[in-house]
């Protein structure tokens, strides 16, 4: 794979005279998707490009106070619109995201156009659509990577405190609140650029995570009382829910989110997981610790992928079938999940 320099990705830009930019991300994006595609937005912007931003689906409504959130296409409702506007653009930005398949069937639109691609993401494993590429699978985040990228073209001037808000959030949330191992000294450096910006970092907190509904808590009270299973011979926490028990709990896109997380914070646990079903698809999202690697697990067994700790996959069966397979599945990894 080559990889493409910040500078030479902005040259390609502004070879155009008004270049007309398609910026989109995975589906049910979450906060390090929409900040990035949002902040390289309001970026992009401030040169008087035409930039739309396009999602193959909905977003969890604690990331619509990010300026411009309102403007997303979602290709689901407006698939039209989102069609012309990726079929009619010079660039198309894919953010957080390295195969088709993650943005539904507008990756045939995607892969159909004529557009330069540009791919900024940090997942392992591209698949190589792009004509640019600007990956590294140990940043922190997409939203940090959309720094480095503004920052190596000398542009920091252009970042305001609303651009800095949306890179903020995202590298707030795929760190774990600057938690995980992919959290880097440079990380923390640029979370502080980020704030010299004129963030208000108290407020950010407190819309991702002090602003759930009443019904959200209770969820995810009930899924960790009732729906959790440990299987203490494989050092790992299951978490399964049916699709009456999200109707139930009136759960909608982004309430989930975080949950597969509380499996992890038992001692000795190694292997978080969450198996959701969600009508036409049975949903999975895998979380590990030391040298258990869930994206391995995912690829291999799940139609899935992501990076070493968190990932994610799916499956066609149904739940029970599901849950069954995976614990016929974690039989393979019982001395691995019993080491270090
Ligand atoms: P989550 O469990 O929060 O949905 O996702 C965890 C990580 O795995 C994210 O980085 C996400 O992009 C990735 N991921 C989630 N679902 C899938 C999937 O179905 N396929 C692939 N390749 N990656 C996924
Ligand atoms: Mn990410």
């Amino acid at each position: 794979m080559v990889l493409h320099s910040a500078q030479d990705i902005m040259q390609a830009l502004q070879a155009f005279e008004d270049p007309k930019i398609v910026i989109t991300t995975h589906h049910k994006p979450d906060a390090d998707a929409m900040g990035s595609s949002l902040g390289l937005k309001l970026f992009l912007d401030t040169f008087g490009y035409r930039v739309d931003v396009v999602s193959p689906t909905d977003y969890a409504s604690f990331l619509n106070w990010m300026k411009d959130s309102e403007s997303t296409v979602i290709y689901e409702h407006e698939t039209e619109l989102a069609t012309q506007l990726a079929l009619q653009a010079d660039f198309i930005f894919c953010l957080d995201f390295n195969h088709l398949s993650r943005i539904n069937e507008f990756g045939d639109v995607v892969a159909r156009s004529n557009a330069k691609k540009v791919l900024i993401d940090h997942h392992q494993y591209p698949q190589g659509f792009e004509d640019f590429t600007f990956w590294d699978d140990m940043a922190s985040s997409t939203c940090e990577l959309v720094y480095r990228f503004i920052h190596a073209n000398g542009m920091d001037s252009r970042i305001d405190k609303h651009v800095a808000a949306c890179l903020y959030t995202g590298i707030v949330t795929d760190t774990g609140s600057f938690r995980f191992s992919n959290t880097g000294a440079e990380t923390m450096r640029i979370a502080a650029t980020l704030m010299d910006k004129g963030i208000n970092h108290v407020q950010i907190f407190d819309s991702v995570y002090d602003s759930f509904t009443e019904s959200r808590v209770r969820f995810i009270g009930y899924a960790i009382s009732q729906k959790m299973e440990v299987l203490r011979e494989y050092n790992t926490a299951l978490i399964t829910i049916t699709g009456e028990e999200l109707k139930a709990y009136n759960v909608i896109t982004g309430d989930t989110e975080g949950l597969v997380n509380y499996g992890l914070s038992i001692e000795g646990i190694k292997f978080a997981v969450l198996i959701i079903d969600r009508n036409k698809i049975v949903k999975m999202s895998f979380r590990s610790k030391g040298n258990f690697a869930a994206n391995q697990f995912a690829m291999q067994h799940f139609n899935g992928g992501g990076h070493f700790y968190a990932a994610g996959g799916s499956s066609d069966l149904n739940l029970e079938e599901t849950i069954e397979k995976f614990k016929k599945t974690l039989v393979i990894y019982k001395a691995q999940l019993n080491g270090n």
